[in-house]
């Protein structure tokens, strides 16, 4: 198994991607902290994985409160003993407005929850993680690349993901630690439901991936847990696609 012996956060776990990562995690042999702001699909996804024969425990956290973020990193430790991968993942949707209709607090909380969050989990990962070195594995999207109307404050969080990911590697590379990302195409999870309710748009939608279908969680978390391996080693500072060519375009 490629994580015997590691402890991970996966934040944004009660759902989507993160739920699948954090399964994956667990069936690759970590010991897998579920964080997530949502109670129930938390304990879910803990129960999901302690039920399968992994070790697995819930703790809530808001990703856009650093308290709230350091508290789920102590937590991880007081609870395995250590932090050797972090998944910083947890994310929301833009509402849709233009640039010049988007009311500002619209806009920070999209930043505070899917840019700041990411930054808070890398700094309170890497102090844990500084003396035996780890891996952090950031969520960025196709669209931190791709231009689309009306998800301004999306893109603009998830292209500060690109950058902080390549800024946090050469920081942190003293200490061995590694950091990359992934930027997934269309994923069918929770976070596009709105927009699968209608099937034209989702149809438009789906088109941009090059076999003109959606992903699935469980495909985008092989990509995480091959990055979070040491079978990645070699593998620093960059973004990993996984959009089935969609940013290709
Ligand atoms: P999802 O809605 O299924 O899951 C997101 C999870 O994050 C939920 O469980 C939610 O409760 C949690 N969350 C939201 N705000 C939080 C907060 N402040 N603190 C802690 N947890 C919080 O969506 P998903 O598609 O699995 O999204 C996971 C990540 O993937 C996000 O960063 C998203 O932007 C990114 N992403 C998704 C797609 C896609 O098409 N689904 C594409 C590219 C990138």
């Amino acid at each position: 198994m490629r994580l015997e012996g590691k402890t991970a956060i996966v934040t944004g776990a009660g759902s989507g991607i993160g739920r699948a990562t954090a399964k994956e995690f667990a069936r690759e042999g970590a010991k897998v902290i579920v964080g997530d702001i949502d109670g129930p699909s938390g304990e879910a996804t803990a129960a999901d994985i302690e039920k399968d024969g992994g070790d697995a425990h819930f703790v809530k956290v808001n990703v856009a409160d650093y308290e709230s973020m350091k508290n789920l990193v102590n937590q991880a430790v007081a609870h395995f003993g250590k932090l050797d991968i972090m998944h910083n993942n947890a994310g929301i949707n833009s509402p849709p407005h233009s640039v010049m209709d988007m009311p500002i607090d619209d806009y920070q909380d999209v930043v505070n929850v899917n840019q700041n969050g990411v930054f808070y989990g890398i700094k309170a990962a890497a102090g844990a993680m500084k003396e035996n070195g780890g891996v952090i594995v950031n969520t960025a999207s196709i669209y931190a690349y791709i231009a689309d109307r009306n998800r301004f404050a999306y893109h603009a969080s998830k292209g500060a993901v690109v950058s902080m990911t390549k800024s946090a590697a050469l920081d942190l590379a003293r200490h061995n630690i590694r950091v990359t990302a992934i930027a997934p195409g269309l994923i069918e999870t929770e976070i596009v439901s709105e927009w699968k309710k209608n099937p034209e748009v989702w149809g438009k939608i789906e088109k941009a991936q090059m076999r003109r279908k959606a992903g699935k969680p469980e495909e985008v978390a092989k990509l995480v847990t091959f990055l979070a391996s040491d079978d990645a080693s070699f593998l620093n500072a960059h973004v990993h696609y996984v959009d089935d060519g969609a940013a290709a375009f």
